[in-house]
């Protein structure tokens, strides 16, 4: 009789777990789809440094840094969609955006981006590439902004300053001039997340585990400049 009774007690109380998994799974989707509305306005493009012919740095073992910049821009990307935000990505593909292979194509391919920057009106842009260096001994990574923009360099800064917290460097982020910084709006920063001229750590850019560290890095960088303001 007893065992009847619990039982039944033991199959209501799984029934009114179903019910409330139920509802609480209807809540969360409710205010997943929620956060997604109230951030779905801002807007990151991530680049895809290089592509196609234009392979950019080659490491010690043959890999290309374009094959590797796109890897990171898909976590990356997948980091900040996870997060609610708006990605749109330059390229997706290991193709460049220069159309055909002919005099001029680089210019080309960076006036394609400049394109895609500008119609998403992004509230920031990264660029992602790997790093080269003369010597061996050189690496982590590295943030560059161009010179004269002030909210290019605090973006840069706060993503340098988060790079630092993980290699024990103390880096600075380094104005230059780079066409996709300097010929679009929002703003804009190129991380080298680092140096395919250093064995180790060409070796350790190959894996998913650091890639998945570099970029949530990157998204950290990221959000301590939007809190930063
Ligand atoms: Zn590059």
């Amino acid at each position: 009789m007893f065992a009847v009774w619990k039982s039944k007690y033991v199959i209501a109380v799984l029934a009114a777990l179903i019910v409330a998994e139920a509802a609480l799974s209807v809540f969360l989707v409710a205010q997943h789809s929620a956060q997604k509305t109230t951030l779905i306005d801002f807007t990151v493009v991530i680049d895809a440094g290089h592509g196609g012919i234009d392979g950019g740095v080659v490491g010690a073992n043959g890999v290309k840094e374009s094959s590797l910049n796109l890897a990171y821009s898909k976590t990356l990307g997948g980091i900040f969609e996870r997060a609610g935000f708006n990605v749109v990505y330059t390229r997706t593909g290991e193709g460049g955006l220069y159309g055909l292979p002919t005099n001029g194509f680089k210019l080309r391919d960076m006036k394609e981006r400049k394109r895609i920057i500008d119609e998403a009106q992004p509230d920031l842009m990264i660029s992602v590439h790997m790093n080269k260096f003369s010597a061996s001994y050189r690496s982590g990574p590295q943030v560059f902004f161009q010179e004269g923009k002030e909210r290019g360099k605090l973006l840069a800064d706060n993503l340098q300053r988060v790079f630092n917290d993980f290699t024990g460097k103390e880096r600075e982020a380094i104005a230059g001039d780079y066409y996709v910084c300097r010929e679009t709006n929002c703003p804009a920063v190129i991380v080298e997340c680092g140096f395919l001229s250093n064995p180790d750590e060409c070796a350790a850019l190959q894996t998913a585990p650091y890639r998945e560290q570099i970029c949530n890095l990157i998204f950290n960088g990221a959000m301590l400049y939007l809190y930063a303001g």
